[in-house]
């Protein structure tokens, strides 16, 4: 998997790049490039009120419809030269919606990679409550329009 994200960090200067690899039976199209979903940590003023790259590309994943298991594989870059794996917060997130062993593919600065599972990122997780093949994206009905339609 290649890490196309551009990832932020304004003020942590930390910057941190997730991208998604949804399985091709996740999605309406086997072309793996377009079965990518990506994220990068979103920082403000308040910091550390921000969001990590993880959750920032999961919850695009989730708001687009995927489903606990069509998740092939998530990979983790930063420009440090030690491999980073995912916060507490993230690992615990990530479960809700990855397989145990589904690929956690993290990148160094210099593009050397390390994986592991799901499973060894978060050894005796709580399981995911979310019962398999049902998204948690709210239904279309419910999202407002933006500006609003004219009377
Ligand atoms: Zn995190």
């Amino acid at each position: 998997m290649t890490m196309l994200t551009i990832p932020s960090g304004p003020y942590s200067q930390f910057r941190v790049g997730c991208t998604i690899l949804l399985k091709s039976s996740a999605a309406s199209t086997t072309a793996w490039k377009d079965r990518l979903i990506k994220g990068a940590n979103v920082e403000n003023a308040s910091y550390p009120v921000g969001t990590c790259a993880e959750r920032v590309a999961l919850g695009t994943a989730v708001v687009q419809g995927v489903k606990y298991g069509d998740i092939k594989a998530i990979a983790v870059a930063t420009d440090i030269k030690e491999f980073c794996s995912p916060c507490g917060m993230c690992r615990q997130f990530m479960r809700e919606f990855c397989e145990q062993e589904m690929p956690v593919v993290m990148h160094n600065c210099d593009g050397e990679t390390k994986t592991m599972t799901m499973a060894e990122v978060l050894p005796s997780s709580t399981p995911s409550i979310l019962p398999a093949n049902q998204s948690v994206a709210p239904s279309l009905e419910l999202w407002p329009e933006c500006p609003p339609k004219s009377r």
